[in-house]
């Protein structure tokens, strides 16, 4: 998609090559850095430390069942198998932590030390900066979803329940903001459940990169989830449903 413009009673996009196509309202999932956002004018500047993500994946003779989460300074390693024998490996960094993918596994040596000579199955593909915000989520025949809407971060392994979450709920209200007119307010309750499913998200996001920064402070409460596992366990499920 090119460009979109928000007609009375419809919307027109422009799509690649010279076509064009009209709906009663646009969807845009178009990521992080959405285009419609910013053409919406919906864009919210981002005070944070900007961070961003690289992953590849790996062929391992037992990828096992376990995610591990590596903390380094400024940079955390996601272990996480896909299949019997292979695992995802993302890094997740602030601006400056390394220059590529290479360079951000050598800051993990026991973990570069069992992937040496591992046969990597995809290339690295990166994001970022992960913290984007939006103004609203709705406006007149327009709604923002997923990524596009608003994301902090990728520290709880948290995005796409996010998004199919509010998808859900668009699904069910949007036959009716549609048979009102589609305007902002008409889709308001789109808004409402948005704020729903991403402020605990948000919060624990928050709590997570906090603790990622305070090395000293981290280590003391994976010791103590490792004597107590139940309330680790418990606090996890509540984060992330
Ligand atoms: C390193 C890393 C690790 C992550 N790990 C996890 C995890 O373990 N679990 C989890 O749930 N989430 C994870 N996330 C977050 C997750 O990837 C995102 O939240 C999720 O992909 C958001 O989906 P989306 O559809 O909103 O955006 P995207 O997946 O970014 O999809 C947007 C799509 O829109 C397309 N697009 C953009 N502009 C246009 C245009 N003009 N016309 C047509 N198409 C367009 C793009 O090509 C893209 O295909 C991770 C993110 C990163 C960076």
């Amino acid at each position: 998609m090119r460009d979109h413009r928000v007609l009375a009673d419809r919307v027109r996009v422009a799509l690649a090559g010279g076509a064009a196509a009209e709906a009663r309202v646009l969807v845009a999932a178009d990521g992080l850095g959405s285009p419609t956002r910013r053409r919406a004018g919906l864009e919210r500047p981002v005070r944070a430390p900007e961070r961003f993500g690289v992953r590849r994946h790996a062929e391992v003779p037992d990828a096992g069942d376990a995610v591990e989460v590596h903390f380094g300074d400024g940079v955390e390693a996601y272990v996480t198998p896909v299949g019997p024998r292979q695992v995802g490996v993302a890094f997740l960094f602030e601006r400056g932590a390394a220059r590529s993918f290479e360079a951000l596994l050598g800051r993990f040596p026991a973990l570069a030390a069992r992937l040496d000579g591992a046969a990597f199955a995809t290339p690295a593909r990166g994001a970022g900066p992960l913290a984007r915000a939006a103004r609203a989520r709705v406006a007149d025949r327009l709604v923002l979803l997923g990524d596009a809407a608003g994301y902090l971060d990728a520290v709880t392994g948290e995005g796409l329940s996010l998004a199919f979450g509010c998808a859900i709920d668009l699904a069910a209200l949007l036959p009716g903001a549609l048979a009102r007119g589609a305007t902002a307010h008409d889709l308001a309750a789109y808004e409402t459940a948005w704020r729903r499913r991403y402020g605990p998200y948000a919060r624990w996001t928050r709590l997570v990169l906090a603790l990622s920064r305070r090395p000293g402070l981290r280590r003391r409460l994976i010791a103590l989830a490792a004597m107590a596992p139940r309330p680790f366990e418990r606090a996890v499920a509540a984060a992330v449903g």
